[in-house]
């Protein structure tokens, strides 16, 4: 069976050999006589599997010591909730930029419990720039960036300056794709089926002095005081997502680290937006300075609105057949898109700029 370079924007590509070391161990891991699947999560070495991800994934993000993180369930969508029911606590409004659906989202969860001030939006544009951000109010308690917009292909390269109010970055589509200064953020978030393993388990990180402001009598599961005291435990974790995890914090380790990966990731980015950019055929709709390394919708210079919507489809049909797949646009931007997380190999870009040269001198 061939593997098919996978453009998939979540669950998406992981690296090949963190699935061959799982296919290894899948009946029975290390000398436990089980499958991860199979076992306690307060068995010792589950417990082990835990504490390993855990400390490999602050190694790999340089999280300091002030911080805890926490492996929860409900994906980044319940950390929506989650985040302004424990810390948009004390004046009861937070600051927002809105950059496209999941920045929205992220907005509109807040609003049902106190206000979401909208301090900066590109939908005037169809969400193909990043608003400058020129200060935050001082009274929010807190201020929400989405880092990695998934669906329209931006990307925060430089982090936003907002004084004192505290920072809250949802990372999910972004994580590990270049080095981030987690301090310079009170709390970060992450599904982690792009660049973290599969679907089931969020990455969350949160500066300890922001506890304080948790307040008490929350509902068990939605208060982070629970998982903080509970060590990720408090109930049963997505333990096999978590020991995926792991695998994948040691590949990067091995890889080389952050660094190590940003580069790659800039010169898969390269290849195809230069591509795009030279091309008579396809284009990218997002301004230059704020391209996602991680997620490249693009589109056809065909005018006619038929006539794209058949050329989209015919690219997806043929591409699919070259074993490139998962390359349909978002069904809200339309068009393509290609989502190049860390796993997807240089090869695979190549593949695809090499299929788009070829459909380019067929159908331009
Ligand atoms: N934020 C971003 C940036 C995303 O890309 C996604 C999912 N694609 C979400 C939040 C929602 O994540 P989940 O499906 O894990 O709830």
């Amino acid at each position: 069976m061939k593997r098919f370079y996978n453009f998939s924007a979540g669950p998406s590509m992981l690296p090949e050999s963190v699935l061959a070391k799982a296919a290894d161990e899948m009946l029975c891991y290390e000398t436990s006589g089980q499958s991860v699947m199979e076992m306690s999560h307060r068995s010792k070495p589950f417990e082990a599997i835990i504490a390993g991800a855990e400390a490999l994934v602050r190694q790999n993000m340089a999280i300091p010591d002030d911080y805890h993180v926490l492996f929860l369930q409900g994906g980044a969508s319940l950390q929506f909730h989650m985040l302004p029911l424990n810390f948009m606590t004390i004046n009861k409004k937070a600051d927002f930029t809105l950059t496209g659906t999941w920045a929205q989202k992220a907005a509109e969860e807040a609003k049902r419990l106190g206000t979401a001030n909208i301090v900066g939006s590109s939908k005037d544009k169809k969400w193909s720039y990043l608003p400058e951000i020129t200060g935050a109010d001082p009274e929010a308690d807190y201020f929400h960036i989405c880092y990695n917009n998934t669906i329209e292909g931006t990307q925060y390269h430089s982090i936003p300056e907002v004084g004192a109010v505290p920072l809250i970055g949802d990372i999910s589509s972004g994580v590990l794709s270049a080095p981030l200064d987690v301090t310079r953020f009170a709390v970060l978030y992450a599904g982690a089926q792009k660049n973290l393993g599969p679907a089931g388990v969020t990455l969350v990180i949160i500066r300890k002095d922001m506890m304080e402001r948790i307040p008490a009598g929350l509902p068990a599961m939605l208060s982070y005081k629970t998982h903080v005291d509970g060590g990720s435990m408090y109930n049963t974790p997505p333990c096999y997502a978590i020991y995926i995890f792991k695998l994948v914090q040691e590949w990067i380790r091995d890889m080389g680290g952050a660094e190590v990966i940003y580069r790659q990731n800039q010169e898969k980015a390269r290849l195809l937006y230069d591509f795009l950019d030279s091309s008579s055929l396809f284009f990218s709709p997002v301004e230059k300075s704020v391209r996602s390394l991680m997620n490249v919708p693009f589109l056809t210079t065909e005018k006619d609105a038929d006539k794209a919507e058949a050329l989209n489809k015919k690219f997806v049909k043929e591409s699919e057949a070259a074993g490139l797949v998962n390359l349909a646009g978002h069904r809200s931007v339309g068009g393509m898109r290609a989502s190049i997380y860390n796993a997807m190999p240089l090869e695979g870009v190549q593949a695809l700029v090499a299929f788009m040269k070829e459909f380019e001198a067929r159908c331009a």
